[in-house]
């Protein structure tokens, strides 16, 4: 958005309206594919019978079926990868693709050239896939548009990812882990803070790798510790830690900061050592709650998000009751679930013992069961408690109510705060923090008021 804006494209979320109809697309898992694919015809057909003259393509499902999107749908007159963003000017028709790009980066970590040795970046069974792998990462100086609200910003501090993990195409789609420059991403930060963004959320596909490919120790503690500094900021977060990544050094650094919220994602993706252990992965529900008390030492007010894969081919009976029993044991305050989801080119797809979808299910819908009944647990316990809140606005539940976060809400992902009374005196603003009490609770969202 920012690079179209730059070169002077208007820019509206309503389609009628649009001569050009860009698509970003997700293909991490069957489900997102498909939602991708109806997404793509839903607006085939305003090219068909409305005003927009080109159909564009974007992101990570072009990684997987780039020949195969143009060959299937006709209507698509470009398609932009995950390592192309800058070629979308001249898919758009707005300004002709550099032929260097200034884009590109070549470096990577040893772990990286390591995996790549082993075939773990292969896109070989891919038909049509190009064999280069993603590379692009953005700068201070790449041109943004937030498509959130004024106060709050997502900063991507890395890209792409090493593990091995046999379930997931992430690497095939996004390419290596590489990590953006230190002082790149502290000058973006400082630039959006003085546009009046005062919540940052650090999101990468592991962020606490963050600065491993250039030698930086405890990169993203050190990274926190230099946003948390500037002052226009109040509340800055990180997403998707990798679970023996989390140190002591980077427990401390949100514990001894105010300004870094006390929350950690980490998706375990399993609990069965002999699952975790197919999933290349590793650990397990002994190691798994040993770190997660840990946390809980370290950080006393902290709120613990993961994610879990149910179903992974030959998950027995007994491997999802451990799971079952690791989630009551750890009691998570938001956790999701995903239903396996079989991927060529995933190290997983040729394993034997595959569940049929209907058991995957079954297993899901039980464990969001179990934590259903954990998290109407855990949100009573705050019923009485003062936290701070940034109010977003009106909800889009109902226009009668207003709705903010606190600390424990990432953005978008989390449950929500009604805010059902303000304080006579007071003209609530959209962006602005308060303090609030929560007073009512629900199985994931709470009722508070402004103090
Ligand atoms: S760490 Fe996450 S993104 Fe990387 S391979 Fe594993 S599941 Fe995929």
């Amino acid at each position: 958005m920012g690079m179209l804006s730059q070169a002077g494209a208007g820019l509206t979320t309503r389609p009628q309206e649009a001569d050009v109809i860009v698509v970003n697309t997700c293909s991490f898992i069957e489900s997102a594919q498909q939602e991708s694919v109806d997404t793509i015809l839903e607006m085939a057909r305003y090219k068909n019978s409305g005003r927009a003259r080109k159909l564009i393509v974007a992101g990570c499902l072009v990684e997987r079926f780039r020949d195969e999107i143009r060959k299937r749908i006709p209507e698509v007159d470009a398609v932009v990868g995950t390592g192309e963003l800058e070629n979308i000017l001249a898919a758009a028709g707005v300004a002709a693709s550099p032929a260097d790009s200034p884009f590109r980066i070549l470096t990577s970590r040893a772990e990286g050239e390591a995996r790549a040795a082993q075939g773990r970046f292969s896109r070989e069974t891919w038909d049509g896939a190009v064999a280069d792998l993603p590379n692009y990462l953005y700068d201070e100086a790449t041109p943004r548009v937030l498509a959130t609200p004024r106060h709050s910003a997502y900063i991507k501090i890395a890209e792409g990812c090493d593990h091995p993990c046999a379930f997931c195409i992430i690497p095939q789609l996004r390419g290596k882990f590489r990590s953006r420059r230190f002082e790149s991403v502290v000058a973006e930060a400082e630039r959006l803070a003085r546009s009046g963004v005062h919540e940052i959320t650090l999101i990468g596909q592991d962020t606490t790798c963050y600065g491993e490919d250039f030698g930086l120790k405890d990169g993203l503690a050190v990274l926190l510790e230099k946003l948390a500094a500037i002052e226009e900021l109040r509340w800055v977060r990180f997403l998707y830690a990798y679970p023996n990544k989390i140190n002591g050094r980077l427990l401390e650094t949100i514990a001894a900061n105010e300004k870094i919220c006390s929350y950690i994602d980490v998706p375990l993706q399993h609990a069965s050592p002999a699952v975790l252990k197919r999933m290349k992965r590793g650990a397990g529900t002994e190691v798994f709650l040993r770190s997660i008390e840990k946390m809980r030492r370290i950080i006393p007010d902290v709120t613990l998000r993961t994610t879990f894969v149910v179903g992974f081919p030959g998950e027995t009976e007994k491997d999802f009751d451990e799971l079952c029993d690791f989630v009551r044991a750890a009691e998570f305050d938001w956790m999701g679930a995903f239903g396996y989801s079989d991927q060529e080119g995933a190290a997983a797809f040729s394993l034997d013992q595959k569940l049929p979808p209907r058991e995957i299910e079954r297993r899901r819908k039980r464990l969001m069961q179990i934590q259903r009944g954990i998290s109407r647990r855990r949100k009573k316990t705050w019923i009485g408690r003062q936290f701070e809140l940034l109010l977003e606005g009106v909800s889009q539940e109902s226009d009668l109510l207003l709705e903010g976060r606190t600390p424990m809400h990432a953005p978008e992902i989390d449950g929500k705060v009604f805010i059902s009374d303000v304080p006579e005196d007071l003209e609530p603003k959209a962006g602005a923090f308060y303090q609030c009490e929560i007073t009512e609770a629900h199985d994931y969202d709470v009722v508070a008021r402004i103090l």
